[in-house]
């Protein structure tokens, strides 16, 4: 194969092959642009390097004749002494991935060849600087040494020269620099720096490719599921020099504005520079818009480059440049990152200017994006101080009073106070705090962390890692970096979105995109509005094209309500358990108390009348749509008081000579239902099965309601879903009651009820014989919360807080089961339950009822496999809508 592309031989689509960074430059090349020449070896020959240890032997012959081609374009050789030709080396892989060896300028100066540059620049600072920084980079990535050593060096030069930045040195100092950095190299690698200029090259390109299977890198793709063997590309690219006086300078910029999507200029320009400088904060930057009076020929042809570019690859684009003696070079382009605000502004942008289609409009935004306008905010106007800033763990914006354990989060959330969690960090000790609080704040830990994973997990808001923020939970007291202190009670704002931390009160403002959605949206600032147009256009695109359709988990009129207004085609989940708390509690006490078969009656039929009443307020509020009603899931003993607190009450009457018979039968109750793993026990179809009368008293329930809406011109369209079904005869036995339920109120009221049954798939045997399931079902809906906790073996309510931070951290997986589908293990049940019970039975109704309903991947997912509809919680509604139409266009 050949490994080494030349720029132009390469385009874009050659991503795989060229990287990122090196496809894009050979797209610009070929466009036309002023690139500085080069060419890119393969990621080929680096998979090959990392299987075999050694490059291809090919390679080094490959490399040979394209550094020939490019020496003798430029008229001279790499490091050559006189006048060397120099280059960088960059890495550069299909994803751009923290934790790789990033990129080394100015390879080919030495001893002999920085005197050559200088003659050639008439400029000896700018060789001596251009030097120091190669031996810094190289001896920073290539050769592994710490970068802190060559800063402290940098320091110390400045410091005795009392210069306040880097350009006020002279030749004179970056020469002393230059000696110290050699130190720096011979004794942090046990070796002096090459000076041979294709040593240097060589040993640069080798470096990308190991850092390829860098720890961190390692760790990056297994939580983003990039695959293994992809291998970097290696860019070798001539240089331009942007440290070459004041007509020279180096620049990033957006073609347009990555936060609103207006189109303008965008960038930072820092004049007499190389490289990274402009990012790294060094010295001051100035506004791209100010290039025009600094230089005014480059900033034109900058802004037709942008122009072209945008036309080009349709879309924002963000670019690095350098000018070298009032020259422009491109040296980096790809598609940009933008806000969620401005990715659906943008899309629709495009689509008026007629550069895409509706179907790419609907690829350029995506549901974690809509999701993240849907969260309240912070008001922008509002003037509190920010007092530091972390990762933006889990998005929200959470206000509250300052609190430093579970303990004080708990008591003060119950007297109605509003908290914030200030942690150092938290483990499992701390979730009943996190529930309580508001929001939770920690120093320490990344995105993987026990905080960021519960909170995410809870929806709860959570900025970590605020390391500025010293906590010092013994003293119940937060130190800023300016060493002022918050204290226990103080109020505290954290944003989850952006990371930031305020002292004080930050307003908080409903999201635009849900007044929108709540048909509440009144003409608001202007930024606003031209959002919601945005939105409002993407999601009647989605709504044309999606296949899957969507329905909403809801208990109750008002969340159904809610959800038809958030686009709701039906509800796929009401859980009735719901129905049986408040003040219903005393009649299911009786029911689960019942001596005789009287009594059981009973207690059954005073809970009738209020459960048919829940489910005509239902089935008015989603009048004309599906309602899938499941029946009673969770164990029994939910609904009986707490062991502890039972059993503490009957020892003191007791203790009083004074015993409550009702408190005492309560207790045997609770004794007798006690399982040691109730989310396996009697629950679900087995309630149905073993206490008489309670599933059939719920279909009377919705029968009657159904009979009820249509002798008032109604249109229920009810369906009943019998939970937790193992075998086709659970559901056979079930559905004989039923049906026979069914019937009688058909007689009873003349009407033709037209009532579906059909089942939750969520144990694995079912999945497994679905096929057979399907003989007595019209309908399955997967309880993929369910269904992944029993093939996994694991406990939703236990592991999150537990093992799973040590799993994401060990990148086992990048995100947790329970919030996006596995494809591979509970998917492919999925998959071939689908398959076995279309067989039997070809109009089979296939949905899905678990959260994994509202997840962006997984509605992907589950529109591959064919599902007709998703349901999940209203909120999550336009998210399923937008990500189903995203897998069908
Ligand atoms: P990263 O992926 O970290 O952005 P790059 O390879 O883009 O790494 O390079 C880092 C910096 O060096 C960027 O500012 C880039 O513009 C600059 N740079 C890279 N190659 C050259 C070159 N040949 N001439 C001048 N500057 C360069
Ligand atoms: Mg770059
Ligand atoms: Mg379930």
């Amino acid at each position: 194969p050949k490994f080494v592309y030349d720029f132009r031989e390469g385009n874009r689509d050659l991503k795989d092959l060229l990287g990122g960074k090196g496809a894009n430059l050979a797209e610009m090349t070929n466009l036309g642009l002023p690139v500085p020449p080069g060419f890119t070896i393969t990621t080929e020959a680096c998979r090959t390097f990392l299987e075999s240890g050694e490059e291809p032997p090919a390679l080094r012959d490959e490399v040979s004749a394209h550094l020939a081609a490019l020496e003798s374009e430029m008229g001279k050789r790499l490091g050559q002494a006189d006048d060397p030709l120099l280059v960088s080396v960059r890495s550069g892989a299909k994803f751009s991935m923290p934790g790789m060896m990033d990129t080394v300028l100015n390879i080919g100066l030495s001893d002999a060849s920085v005197a050559g540059l200088a003659a050639q620049a008439g400029d000896e600072r700018f060789a001596w600087d251009s030097y120091r920084r190669l031996i810094q980079m190289f001896g920073k990535t290539v050769l592994d040494i710490d970068g802190d050593l060559f800063e402290e060096a940098l320091e110390e030069v400045k410091r005795a020269k009392k210069a306040a930045t880097d350009v006020e040195l002279g030749a004179d100092d970056l020469k002393k620099l230059v000696k110290r950095y050699k130190k720096i190299v011979a004794d942090g690698a046990g070796r002096e720096f090459p000076q041979d200029p294709r040593e240097q090259m060589d040993l640069a390109v080798k470096a990308v490719f190991a850092s390829w299977n860098g720890d961190r890198a390692k760790l990056y793709r297994r939580q983003e599921r990039i695959p293994h063997d992809l291998g970097t590309a290696v860019t070798i690219c001539s240089m331009v020099f942007g440290n070459l006086g004041p007509d020279s300078g180096t620049g990033v910029a957006f073609t347009r504005d990555p936060a609103s999507g207006h189109q303008g200029v965008y960038g930072d320009y820092l004049q007499n520079a190389q490289g990274e400088d402009v990012v790294a904060g060094i010295r001051n930057t100035v506004a791209l818009a100010d290039l025009e009076s600094v230089d005014k020929a480059s900033y034109e042809q900058l802004m037709e480059i942008m122009a072209t570019l945008e036309n080009h690859y349709l879309d924002l684009c963000d670019i690095e440049f350098t000018i070298e003696r009032g020259k422009l070079w491109m040296l980096q382009t790809r598609v940009g990152k933008r806000t969620a605000g401005a990715a659906f502004r943008i899309a629709t942008q495009l689509v008026d200017q007629g550069l895409i289609d509706e179907a790419e409009a609907l690829q350029r935004v995506n549901g974690a994006q809509l999701a993240q306008l849907m969260f309240p905010r912070f008001d922008e106007d509002a003037t509190v101080e920010m007092i530091g800033r972390g990762i933006a763990a889990s998005p929200g914006a959470a206000v509250g009073r300052a609190v430093f354990d579970s303990y004080t989060a708990i008591k003060w959330s119950r007297s109605g106070e509003k908290v914030i969690l200030i942690r150092r960090e938290t483990n499992p000790d701390d979730l009943d705090g996190m529930i309580a609080a508001e929001g939770i704040l920690t120093s320490r830990g990344g995105k993987t962390s026990h905080a960021a994973v519960v909170a995410r997990g809870m929806g709860k808001t959570c900025v970590c890692g605020a390391e500025e923020l010293e906590v010092d939970t013994k003293q119940r007291r937060l130190t800023m970096a300016g060493g002022r202190v918050v204290e226990e009670g103080d109020t505290v704002s954290i944003d989850g979105s952006s990371g930031k931390v305020y002292l004080g009160e930050v307003p908080v403002v409903p999201s635009p995109v849900v007044e929108y959605f709540e048909g509440r949206m009144h003409a608001g600032a202007d930024e606003a509005d031209e959002l919601v147009a945005a939105v409002h256009r993407i999601m009647a695109y989605a709504d044309r094209v999606r296949r899957l359709r969507v329905r909403a988990n809801a208990d109750n009129a008002e969340d159904a309500l809610r959800a038809r207004r958030f686009g709701a085609q039906g509800i796929g989940l009401c859980r009735t358990e719901h129905m049986f708390l408040g003040e219903r509690r005393e009649m299911v006490e009786k029911l689960i108390l019942a001596d005789t078969d009287s009594e059981r009656e009973q207690a059954l039929k005073a809970l009738l009348p209020l459960q048919k009443k829940d489910f005509v307020e239902l089935f008015e509020a989603m009048d004309g749509l599906p309602v899938t009603v499941r029946l009673l899931d969770p164990p029994l003993h939910e609904f009986l008081p707490d062991i502890t607190e039972l059993s503490v009450r009957v020892a003191l009457a007791e203790s009083r000579e004074d015993p409550n018979e009702n408190d005492l039968r309560l207790l045997q109750a609770v004794h007798r239902l006690h399982e040691q793993n109730p989310m396996l026990g009697l629950r679900g179809v087995r309630l149905g099965l073993v206490i008489p009368g309670l599933f059939t008293m719920q279909v009377r329930a919705i029968a009657e309601a159904v009979a009820e809406r249509k002798a008032t011109k109604g249109d229920p369209r009810a369906e009943i879903m019998i939970p937790l079904v193992g075998t086709v005869q659970e559901l056979e036995i079930v559905k004989d009651e039923a049906e026979q339920v069914i019937s009688e109120v058909e007689a009873a009221t003349g009407a033709s009820l037209k009532l579906s049954l059909g089942t939750m798939i969520e144990l694995p045997r079912a999945a497994l014989t679905a096929g057979q399931i399907a003989e007595a079902a019209e309908f399955f809906s997967f309880g993929t919360n369910d269904l992944t906790q029993t093939v996994w073996g694991f406990s939703r309510d236990d592991v999150e807080a537990s093992f799973f931070t040590a799993y994401l951290e060990k990148g086992i997986f990048g995100v947790s089961p329970f919030e996006t589908i596995d494809r591979d293990g509970v998917g492919k049940l999925v998959a071939d339950a689908v398959k076995a019970g279309r067989a039997t039975r070809p109009e089979l109704k296939l949905g899905v009822c678990g959260e994994h309903g509202g997840d962006p991947e997984s509605v992907h997912f589950f529109h591959d496999v064919g599902l007709d509809y998703v349901s999940c919680s209203p909120f999550r509604i336009p998210v399923a809508r937008l990500e189903a139409a995203r897998a069908a266009a």
